[in-house]
């Protein structure tokens, strides 16, 4: 019987590794498909407190895992595919497996939001991607027209990198002014080769017949003109959904499945507590996630020793 079971290797995930770890809870943390969580797809990561000079977003969370680990958090790489939450024990089920748990600590993290488009789904992977620094540096690339979609601060970030790769950064945007913040919009808008689309949305893909990258057809929202643009990739970089499905009708959320906190990391079922995006569409920074997770360590902690209950 595990004391904690922790679903999510993100920074809130691993945090809260970090810290049920050293309160001797060894806790068991399932990774789910992408072990490090979405920070892994990021370049340099800026603004997480005490690395001035920045770090990469992998090295970064190479680094938590094995500050978890020293302390004696276990590491199981596998998906959380089902989760039992009428009865203690709790159980969750691991690529088949049942674990039973006293306590869970839900963090999931989010996935990229698609547009939803039929040629975006046949063209994922061949030019359509959604991690620039995953996928930008490949040949197919170089020195062609990109298109990245979105108006965030992960757009913005997107196109600054492929400005390395691309001979010009479309950045495609439903409004004429970007959701980013200031530094990263500056950033964006003064570089030389990144060229802003206002007002306008995809509507397709091409080219599905040709199984590539051509170009977008554009639709502009306000003149409802429509437009080709030539591009050899489409990047997209229009937020997030939280991994909530497994949890559905286990555990309350809100209209977005997001999952809902309660006081301080609770979520609406005793001993299953809650940390980072999966329950956070507003900050959703990697230092909030980390807060969190140290957050549900302390509630899980204090749950297992009897206190404020
Ligand atoms: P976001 O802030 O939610 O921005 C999503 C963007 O996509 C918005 O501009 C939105 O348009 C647009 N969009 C949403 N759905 C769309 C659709 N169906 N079609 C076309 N456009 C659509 O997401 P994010 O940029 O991924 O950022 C998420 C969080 O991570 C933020 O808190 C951000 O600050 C943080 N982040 C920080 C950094 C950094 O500090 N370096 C880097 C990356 C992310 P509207 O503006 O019109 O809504």
């Amino acid at each position: 019987m595990e004391k904690v079971v922790i679903i999510g290797a993100g920074c809130a995930g691993l945090t809260a590794a970090i810290y049920c770890a050293r309160a001797n809870l060894s806790p068991l943390v399932v990774t789910g498909l992408m072990p490090g969580g979405l920070l892994t797809t990021t370049g340099t990561v800026e603004n997480f407190p005490g690395f001035p000079e920045g770090i990469n977003g992998f090295e970064l969370m190479n680094r938590l895992q094995a500050q978890a680990e020293k302390f004696g958090a276990r590491i199981k790489f596998g998906t959380a595919e089902a989760v039992e939450l009428d009865r203690q024990p709790y159980t969750v089920v691991v690529d088949g497996e049942s674990i039973q748990t006293q306590t869970i600590i839900i963090a999931s993290g989010a996935s990229h939001r698609h547009l939803g488009l039929e040629s975006e789904k046949k063209l994922e992977a061949k030019g359509v991607t959604y991690c620039a620094t995953c996928d930008g540096a490949l040949p197919v690339f170089r020195n062609k027209p990109l298109v990245v979609v979105g108006g965030g601060d992960s757009a913005c970030e997107e196109a600054l990198y492929l400005t390395r790769f691309g001979s010009v950064v479309y950045l495609v945007h439903r409004r004429n002014e970007l959701r980013a913040s200031k530094i990263m919009a500056r950033r964006a808008l003064e570089h030389p080769k990144i060229k802003p689309v206002w007002d306008s949305v995809v509507i397709e893909i091409k080219d599905v017949d040709l199984g590539k990258v051509t170009g977008v057809r554009l639709r502009n929202v306000k003149s409802g003109a429509e437009t080709d643009l030539e591009c050899a990739g489409v990047f997209i970089a229009i937020g997030h959904v939280p991994n909530t499905g497994v949890f559905a009708g286990k555990v309350e959320m809100d209209s977005n499945g997001y999952i809902v906190r309660k006081r301080g990391s609770e979520t609406s079922v005793r001993g299953v507590f809650v940390a980072g995006d999966c329950s956070d569409h507003e900050y959703r920074q990697a230092v909030t996630a980390a807060g969190m997770g140290c957050m549900a360590a302390i509630d899980a902690e204090r749950y297992l020793a009897g206190i404020n209950q």
